[in-house]
Order: structure tokens, then sequence, then C-alpha cells
């Protein structure tokens, strides 16, 4: 099956598939993007991921080049060539080519590029057993809710944690848990499930939102509020959400067990609805 590209209106061979040296995204990380998963073929949450990367590209000032229907439109041409069943889909939009300049282009044509590859899933056993962590100095801007293309920071954070051998790398900005490096965080103590308010600080995450509604269903309490350090070391489960991780248990964090060192209850129920939802 073949990885598809498209560029500006136009599904093209990978090699074929290039942009500008001249493109703001290159030059300056300005733009944004988003990526959507497909279960057995169908995009999931595709309104919720449109709705954030019209957020996204808005508070940037940037034009969106299509309407909704014709991103729909576009989105399953990709996935019908690709026939892949898990695929992931990846849209980026820049400000477009320009000659180099800080300040906005008076006239640029946003760049608009998706690929869609096969989604690999993680391994069974890994989801069984839950991931480690380490923390990581939070160094993001201070708008950490546009997904935007500069993703320096998150590719720093990600490399410290392979190279300590973990998982993910979760971030830390004076002394409160922000969110991971590729995912957001959260933790469960005395039932209740803690994870950092939306605002300017975490990317407001489509499976974090799922997953909290899910929870709330299930009954169980859910506070939008930071962690500390230390609540995050003594909490009694931790969890990760993310289009790529769904909800994937983190046991270990900077070397200390989080409480047995196992995947705990509410992340296994929450698993098991996500599963139910999206399987
Ligand atoms: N935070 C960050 C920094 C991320 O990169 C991601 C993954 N896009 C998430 C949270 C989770 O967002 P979502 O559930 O929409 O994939």
């Amino acid at each position: 099956m073949p990885e598809i590209a498209f560029v500006n209106g136009r599904f093209l061979p990978w090699d074929q598939a290039t942009v500008s040296i001249e493109d703001r995204g290159y030059q300056f990380g300005d733009g944004v993007y988003e990526v959507i998963r497909t279960y057995k073929g169908v995009p999931f949450e595709l309104e919720a991921h449109l709705n954030r990367l019209d957020r996204s590209a808005n508070e940037l000032r940037l034009l969106q080049p299509y309407s909704r229907s014709r991103w729909i439109a576009f989105i399953q041409e990709g996935l019908n060539l690709a026939r892949y069943q898990a695929a992931k889909v990846y849209i980026q939009l820049t400000r477009g080519v320009a000659p180099r300049d800080h300040a906005f282009p008076p006239q640029a044509t946003p760049t608009v590029v998706m690929t869609i590859r096969e989604l690999i899933p993680l391994n069974e056993r890994i989801r069984e057993d839950g991931v480690t962590a380490r923390t990581c100095q939070d160094l993001r801007w201070g708008r950490c809710d546009i997904k935007s293309v500069n993703l320096l920071a998150n590719v720093l954070a990600r490399e410290e944690a392979k190279a300590a051998g973990v998982f993910e790398a979760i971030l830390v900005r004076d002394g409160q848990v922000t969110e991971g490096s590729v995912s957001n965080v959260m933790a469960v103590r005395a039932g209740t499930i803690i994870t950092a308010p939306e605002g300017p600080r975490i990317l407001s995450g489509v499976t974090r939102t799922v997953v909290l509604r899910l929870a709330r269903k299930e009954g169980i309490p859910v506070q939008e509020r930071y962690l500390s350090l230390d609540e995050l070391y003594g909490a009694d489960e931790v969890f990760l959400t993310g289009t790529t991780v769904e909800v994937l248990a983190v046991v270990r964090v900077d070397g200390k067990t989080i409480n047995s060192g196992r995947p705990g209850p509410i992340v296994s129920r929450l698993s098991a609805a996500w599963a139910a939802l999206s399987g």
C-alpha cells in the first residue's frame, strides 16, 4: 500500500511532494498542524481535529485555504487511495512562500501538506505493562494551546526521554506538571482524575476531551488543575492520553515506581471504555 502525499490540492508521488525553501513553515515554523488517526478506516473525532486546526490557524491569523467540506473530501480521498485500516493523517498548514522577513508577507498563499501513513499500533505488551517516563523542564513558549509546528522544545524533551531509555518526557513548568512531549498527562489520587486545565500551558488534546467525557460517564470524578511533582510521584495511577498513545499507563517516573508499578484500575477501566468507543 502506498504512503500518500498531498501538496496544495494535489496528490503526488512521495518523492515529488516538496515545498519551497522559502516556505515560512521551514523558515520560521510559521504554521500549524493536526494528526488524525483512523479506526477501521474511519477518521476518529474528525470534526474535533478540524475545529482545533481552525482555532490554531485563527490564533495565528493564518488563512484557511479550504472549507470544512473540502478538507473532509481531501482527507477521504487520501484515505481511499491509501486503504490502510489504521492510518495516521498528518495535516500541515503554513503561511506560505515569501521572501524571508519576520513580519507577515503582504500576500502569501498558505501551503497545505498532507501525508497519510500506516499507523503501527503500540506493542500490546507495552500497553499491558505500562510505560516509563522522566520529567523535563517545560521550555516551550507561552501559547502551547496552539498546535504550531514549532516543536523544538518538544523535540529536545523527547530526545532526553529517549536518551534516558524511557517512553515519554513529562514537562514541568514552575513546579507544575503541564503535559507530555506528545501527550496529555493525567494522574489518579484518591479515586479522582487530576489533569492540567485547558489554557495557554497545554495543548487541549482531542483524546483528553474524550477520556474526560468517558470518565465522567463512568462516574469517576475529574479535577482540572495542575499537579505538583510530588503529587505525581505519589499518585495512585499516572497515564498519558493522545491520538497515538490512546490511554496508556505510566508505571515509573524519574525512576520512582508509581504505586504497585502496574497499570491501575482506573486506567484499565478507561482503556476498556476507549477500546469500546474506538473499536
Ligand atoms: N500534548 C501535546 C504536546 C501533543 O503533541 C499531543 C499530541 N498531538 C497531545 C497533547 C495530545 O493531543 P491529541 O489527543 O489531540 O492527540
